[in-house]
Parts: structure tokens; C-alpha cells; sequence
């Protein structure tokens, strides 16, 4: 029957001007990288990079934009930091980029705004968890860059640096090794947003490319070089709670397809959780509570993964940019994905990012 034969008109409209009733997930933190060496907002972008073989060695990556690259055990402990003057702001990872021998190797590319600037390749040896600076030319030339996120097609076996800017531009490098055996990076595709842009992720399976520009919401486009240029807006601040900025972005896989893109909603403290697949309809709020760390406000990056990685997080992690600490530095909290998904999300450990 229908529900206008049943309720008068105002309670009608009420009932369908009322968002769905939508779960809010409230996990604490299981653990916390140690403060940043510098004060004041430089902890922005985190990526967590899988070992091949012994996944209690993955590694989580932090941006410090006053300074280098951070790499962090996952206990948050710091290994080393890379191009301590570079000034990073968004990092990513890289799984199975091909050299010219045949041989495969994971890179961390990282957008940089210090010496140098423009954009920087690591590759990361899986025995001494070590990155190595491989950047041909010194950087691959951005011209602003800001925020970044790279793509491995399935269809090529292409991988590509998608590079973010204040102006809304978006530009998209082709990763390629030079005759010295360094990687250098061509710029294949121009896109153009409005408003400042910085959150950037590709979904590699399914082909698409988000990009968040900061206080208008989530766009998406195909991620392949000569695909269309116009983009969808699949999620809009002020819809489902989202608020500026939108920061970073991040791909929850799961197989046949499923799992979510979570977006960082930083002036609420919250993340945004959107259906993978389909036209990314919204799921659920990650709202972080204090239990014994402290809670995240003005989230910046963000990183998960669904593997199993130490036996602290068996079924995955959710790494995210903590802007204020009792320590009063900044810093990156771990979250257990089953504390996360609280039985209300897809808890998937199978699927593979690697190619
Ligand atoms: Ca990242
Ligand atoms: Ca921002
Ligand atoms: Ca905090
Ligand atoms: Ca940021």
C-alpha cells in the first residue's frame, strides 16, 4: 500500500525530505605512529606498503610536510626517513612496476614542495625495508604540486602519478624507466576542477580515479589517460554529514568487485564510507572515539588496507593523519579494520591489491 493512503501530507514530505538512517562506526585506535620530529601541521598523508612474504613486515609511510618521508614499522615505531628536505605532502605505493629487464618492483611516489619539488620515486626493498631514491632528473616536473595518488592499469600494466594542485588542476604522468635504470614520469592527460584539489585515489581494479576537491565533495573519473575528461560528482559537502575540507581518499578492496572508497571529512573528525562499486552510494560514518589513545580531530590522509598484516591487525588497518595530540605533535593512528567494520562493514582479507 502506499504511504500517501496512510499518512496525512506534512508528515509525508517530512519522512522524505529525512536522510536514512545510516550507522555511525565508533573504533579506537589500537595503536599510534610516534609524534612527529617537527611542530606545528606536518604529519598530512599516510600509505601502507604490504611485504610480498612476511606481511608482519609491511610498512606504513607518513608524509611530514617539514620534512622528508617517514617510514614506520607497524607499531608506529620510525625505521628511517627519506629526502628530509623535500617536503611531501601526499604519498602512495606502487605494487609490481615493471623494468625494462622484466623484473617487478614496488615504488612509494610521493608529490613534494621542498628540494626538490614536483613529484618523487622510491623504489623499496622487501629485505631491508629501505626506499631508495630513483627519481630521474632529480623529480618529475609538476607544476604545483599538491596532492597525489598513483594508478596501475589492469588493461596496460601501465602506472601513472596523478598529481592534484590548489588551482583544480589534475595532472597524469606515465611512470617510466629511463636507460639508467631511474624512473622518470611524462605527462599524458590534463583534467580541471574549480576549487582546491588535494585527496586523490585510483581504484585499480574497477578502473576509476577519485579526485576530492576540497569544499565541493568527490569526483570520479575513468583513471585511463585517454578516457573521458569529465568527471562525476559522487559525493557532495553537505550530503550525508560530509563536510569540508574533503581530504584524503582511500579504496577498501574486496572481491567481485565490492568494498568502499572512505573519504576524510576533516573539519568533523570523521571518514565517509561509500560503496566501491556502483555510483558510490554513501554507507556509514567512521566516527573514531579516545579509549587508550586519543581521538583524531582535523584528519588530513588516510590509508587502509584489507590484509592481514602483524598480529596486532590480522584482518586489515585504517591509518589516518591525527591534527592534535596530548604529546602536541602530530601524528598517524592504527585502526583495527574488524574494530572499524564492527560487524556492519565487509570484513575481507582475501582480496589482493598486488597485480
Ligand atoms: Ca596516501
Ligand atoms: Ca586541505
Ligand atoms: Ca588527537
Ligand atoms: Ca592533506
Amino acid at each position: 500500500m502506499r504511504l500517501s493512503r496512510l499518512l496525512p501530507a506534512p508528515l509525508l514530505i517530512l519522512i522524505a525530505a529525512a536522510p536514512p538512517a545510516r550507522e555511525t562506526l565508533r573504533p579506537e585506535a589500537r595503536g599510534q605512529t610516534e609524534p612527529m620530529r617537527h611542530e606545528g601541521d606536518c604529519a598530512d598523508d599516510p600509505a601502507i606498503w604490504l611485504h610480498p612474504t612476511r606481511p608482519e613486515r609491511s610498512l606504513i609511510l607518513g608524509t611530514d610536510k617539514q620534512g622528508g618521508v617517514v617510514v614506520y614499522d607497524l607499531a608506529g615505531k620510525p625505521l628511517s626517513t627519506v629526502s628530509p628536505r623535500s617536503r611531501p605532502d601526499n604519498v602512495d605505493i606502487v605494487y609490481g612496476f615493471r623494468r625494462r629487464d622484466g623484473s617487478v618492483v614496488d615504488l612509494a611516489v610521493a608529490s613534494c614542495r621542498g628540494h626538490p619539488r614536483g613529484v618523487l620515486v622510491w623504489t623499496i626493498d622487501p629485505a631491508t625495508r629501505t626506499l631508495d631514491d630513483v627519481t630521474a632528473g632529480g623529480a618529475i616536473a609538476a607544476r604545483e604540486p599538491y596532492g597525489l595518488g598513483v594508478y596501475r592499469s589492469r588493461k596496460t600494466g601501465l602506472s601513472y602519478a596523478i598529481v592534484t594542485a590548489y588551482s583544480g588542476r589534475v595532472e597524469q604522468f606515465v611512470l617510466e624507466e629511463t636507460a639508467d635504470g631511474r624512473i622518470g614520469g611524462r605527462k599524458v592527460r590534463e583534467l580541471k576542477l574549480n576549487g582546491i584539489t588535494e585527496g586523490c585515489v585510483a581504484d585499480e581494479e574497477l578502473g576509476r580515479l577519485y579526485v576530492a576537491e576540497e569544499a565541493v565533495g568527490i569526483w570520479r573519473f575513468d583513471a585511463e589517460p585517454d578516457g573521458p575528461k569529465e568527471g562525476k560528482l559522487v559525493a557532495r559537502v553537505g550530503e550525508n554529514g560530509l563536510r569540508g575540507d574533503v581530504e584524503g581518499l582511500a579504496i577498501y578492496g574486496a572481491r567481485d568487485g565490492r568494498g568502499y572508497l572512505i573519504a576524510s571529512s576533516q573539519s568533523a573528525g570523521t571518514f565517509k564510507v561509500y560503496e566501491r562499486g556502483g555510483d558510490n552510494a554513501f554507507v556509514a560514518t567512521i566516527d573514531p572515539r579516545s579509549g587508550a589513545i586519543d581521538d583524531v580531530s582535523d584528519t588530513d590522509g588516510i590509508a587502509v588496507t584489507n590484509r592481514p598484516t602483524s598480529p596486532a591487525y590480522p584482518k586489515g588497518l585504517f591509518v589516518v593523519q591525527d591534527g592534535s595530540t596530548p604529546a602536541g605533535r602530530q601524528n598517524f593512528k592504527i585502526y583495527g579494520w574488524e574494530d572499524v567494520a564492527a560487524d556492519k562493514l565487509i570484513v575481507d582479507i582475501d582480496w589482493d591489491p598486488r597485480p
